[in-house]
């Protein structure tokens, strides 16, 4: 059976500090979506002037990519990880993705996609959400869960970085 998040889930405002996650259930496999201001990950959203801000993109690249840093499912669900495809702006020139950061807002986004294929997909029962250890200037992340079980919404915060997700019915 597949599901999947109503229209609102694709819009949303950017907001400094704020970031959106989102997963999605069809059958076995899971996909969990992170879009995030750039700014909320690396403290600034223009094309990188300095080394260290250079270097401040390479590592969020690095820590995105590494979908062990960023969210744990519960080892019972038996979840393998499938695909990652993280989308940063500022990248090399010529590269597809630096488009993202041309749309004359003054504001760019991060964009990261993992998916998992998981052999029970009942037992996922909840999210731990890493990201706000490895981007400090994260203070809150609104969730939205489609599964079989049903459609959630959650706020999370550095204090509560555990997503319950729906229960099944
Ligand atoms: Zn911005």
């Amino acid at each position: 059976m597949a599901v999947s998040l109503g229209a609102s889930a694709a819009g949303g405002a950017h907001e400094h500090g704020v970031a959106r996650l989102s997963l999605v259930q069809d059958d076995t496999t899971i996909t969990l979506g992170f879009d995030s201001p750039l700014d909320s990950l690396v403290g600034f959203e223009h094309a990188p002037r300095t080394e260290a801000q250079k270097k401040a993109l390479t590592q969020a690249r690095v820590t995105l990519e590494n979908a062990a840093q960023v969210l744990t499912l519960p080892a019972a669900a038996a979840c393998t990880l499938t695909s990652v495809d993280v989308e940063l702006p500022f990248g090399e020139p010529g590269d597809k993705h630096a488009a993202h950061a041309d749309d004359h807002s003054g504001h760019s986004d991060a964009e990261a996609e993992y998916v998992f294929d998981c052999a029970q997909p009942t037992a996922l029962t909840q999210v731990t959400v890493g990201l706000f250890k490895a981007f400090p200037r994260l203070q809150r992340l609104d969730a939205e869960a489609a599964t079989v079980a049903g459609q959630g919404k959650s706020v999370l915060r550095p204090a509560q970085a555990t997503w319950s997700l729906p229960a099944a019915r």
